[in-house]
Parts: structure tokens; sequence; C-alpha cells
């Protein structure tokens, strides 16, 4: 089969042809499109990531879209699983020890560190023809939703994080600060504004820009630079822990900033602002099968034609180059494997 394979032997991004088929499983998947995000750049520059136990190759993604082509599992155990069915796989597999919190289905919370991610962290992913998954690990999408399903996981990381802030905000809040104008930082703004709340993104992005223009249209705010008002919740999803910690002063007292996606930096923590403003910092990874119901529920309210316009489709030919490469106007790049 064809995949696109992170060749750790050989240190290069590459599409084979000559792929071994998984062996069978649950549930036999054809998959039709994957998409791409920093964690597929960071893991085509080698930063991070790892093959499966023994192998020198990782078939890469993680953002996939499926169609069920058969299954072992009978229809009584999982009422909606049948050849046809559209899915969205999850990330996450639960560590070897299965630990209290794999064992209780929330693996986004492991606590011994030695998980393993699809086309990630020792496991192969989804961009190549065919992948098996066990039924718990898919989630049923409707055909309708289709065109735009890349989006599931990456909303799915949004949600987890909306969520954690609810929690551990202890006020009302009304308000968010979103950094990063990227895809999950785009899916932040909107989730935020479906909970009712004032939305301001901050980016380097230009102001008249294409994203600045899609966030305005559903409501948002937009600002190119640093921040420079107060909101209850922030969510960092630029990768820079610098902003993320001047940001630290955007937080209103009982203020939460969700941190998504900065690097191990050396910052400075305002500890007193954090202290006298009952202010807390934390950081989220990966979701949880609600967050991942949650995000098809968004999605699926969603105005089609704007998340459309996040999404630019390339041949697999094309995948080395879009991972290594700069990624150009499009917000979401995902790669077609039929
Ligand atoms: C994925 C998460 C994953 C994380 C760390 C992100 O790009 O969306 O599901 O847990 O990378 O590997």
């Amino acid at each position: 089969m064809r995949a696109l394979l992170l060749d750790y032997a050989e240190r290069r991004i590459r599409v084979a042809d000559e792929v071994a088929e998984p062996p069978e499983g649950e549930v036999y998947l054809r998959v039709l499109e994957c998409g791409t995000c920093g964690t597929d750049r960071d893991l085509a520059a080698f930063a991070f990531g790892a093959p499966p136990e023994g192998e020198s190759a990782l078939i890469l993604g993680h953002e996939a879209v499926a169609v069920v082509e058969r299954t072992t599992v009978e229809r009584s155990a999982v009422d909606w699983l049948k050849p046809g069915d559209y899915v969205v796989p999850s990330v996450r597999r639960a560590c070897p020890g299965n630990c209290a919190s794999c064992a209780r289905g929330r693996r986004d919370f492991c606590v011994t560190g030695e998980y393993r991610e699809r086309g990630i962290l020792g496991l192969h992913g989804y961009c190549a023809t065919w992948a098996v998954d066990r039924a718990e690990d898919l989630f049923p999408i409707s055909a309708s939703l289709v065109g735009v399903a890349v989006l599931v996981e990456p909303m799915s990381v949004v949600e987890k994080a909306y969520t954690m802030a609810l929690r551990l905000h202890l006020g009302e809040p009304r308000s968010v600060v979103i950094l990063g104008a990227g895809a999950v930082g785009i899916l932040a703004a909107w989730a935020g504004l479906r909970r009712g709340w004032q939305v301001t993104v901050v980016s380097q992005e230009p102001e008249d820009g294409f994203r600045a223009g899609l966030l305005r249209t559903a409501g948002a705010s937009y600002r190119n630079g640093r921040p420079g008002m107060v909101a209850d919740v922030v969510i960092e999803a630029c990768g820079s822990a610098a902003l993320a910690s001047a940001a630290i002063g955007c937080l209103k007292p009982l203020g939460v900033m969700i941190v998504l996606g900065a690097r191990n930096e050396m910052v400075a923590l305002p500890f007193l602002d954090l202290i006298v403003g009952n202010r807390i910092v934390a950081g989220s990874v990966n979701a949880g099968p609600e967050d991942f119901g949650q995000a098809i529920q968004t999605l699926a309210a969603t105005e089609r034609s704007w998340l459309e316009a996040m999404i630019e489709r390339r041949p697999l030919a094309q995948a080395a180059a879009s991972l290594t490469a700069k990624s150009g106007e499009a917000i979401k790049v995902v790669h077609c494997l039929h």
C-alpha cells in the first residue's frame, strides 16, 4: 500500500508504494484523507516522535478521516459500526501498565508517560491506504460532515482546553484571548464564540490578511502583534513560551491560561501576579472521548463554507514538501489518500 513514511534510518520523509498492509484487526479502515499540523512538522524535522519498536520508519498522520471497509465486531456489541461508516480515530493509546487514567478511558491524562500515539509516538499513523483500529478508538461521523471531519481531531484538543479552563476558573468567564492564528487558534476562536464569549485572536498574521478576515467574519476581534487587552481565559496556540509568559499580564483576576503549544524555554513567570489575582496557568494535551464528541457536535453546527475555507487539499505526492517547506496561506493542509 501507499504511505507517508518518516524514515529514521535515512533521516528523510517520503511517500512509499510498497509498505506492508496492516494485519487484520477489529476494524479495517480505508483512509480518505489526513490533515497536517505543527506536530507533523516537528516530526518531519526529527525533533519529536519515534517509530514503532523494532522498526526504522513511522507512518505519519494523526488527523484522519476514514471509512470502515470491514469489521469483526458484532452489531450487538457496537451498533453503529458497519462497512461504509465514516469515522475519525483518536490519537493516543493506553500505556502498557494501563494506569488509572488510561483504564478509565482518559489516556490524555496518562500519568506514566508511557502512552503511545498513532502517527507520532511508537505507533503507525493513518497517512496510508489502509489502517486498522479497535472500535473503541473510533468516533462515527455523518456522511454530511466528511468534507470537514479532518478538523475533528484539532477541534477535540480545543474542546478539552475549554473544558479545563471552565473547571479551573472560579468565576464566570466571558472573554478569551487566543495567542496564534493557526488551525487550533482559529478553531478555538470559533469554540469561544459558540460559548457566547468575547473573543480576541492575537498573532503575527497581518490585520488585512486572510486569517484575520476569516476570524472577523465569525465575530472575533483580531490584533496583530502582542496582546494588549485583558480576558478571563487565555489560550496559547502559538508555540511561543515568551509570548505565553507575557500574556499572563492579560489574565483578569481568577483568569486561567491554557498552554497548548509553547516550547520548553526558560521564561520569567510573574508569580506575584498569579498569587494576588488567583490566576492559573495550566497545560493541556490531546483529548478524551467526550471532547471528540463535543468537537463533532461543534463542527456539525458550524457554517460549512467557513470551515472549508480553512482547508487546502493536496495530493499525497506533495506531502513531504508540505511538511518541510513554509506552509503559505493554507490554514489546514490536507493530503488525500485516494
Ligand atoms: C495532537 C495530539 C497529541 C499531541 C502530542 C498534537 O498535534 O493533536 O493529539 O497528543 O500532538 O503528541
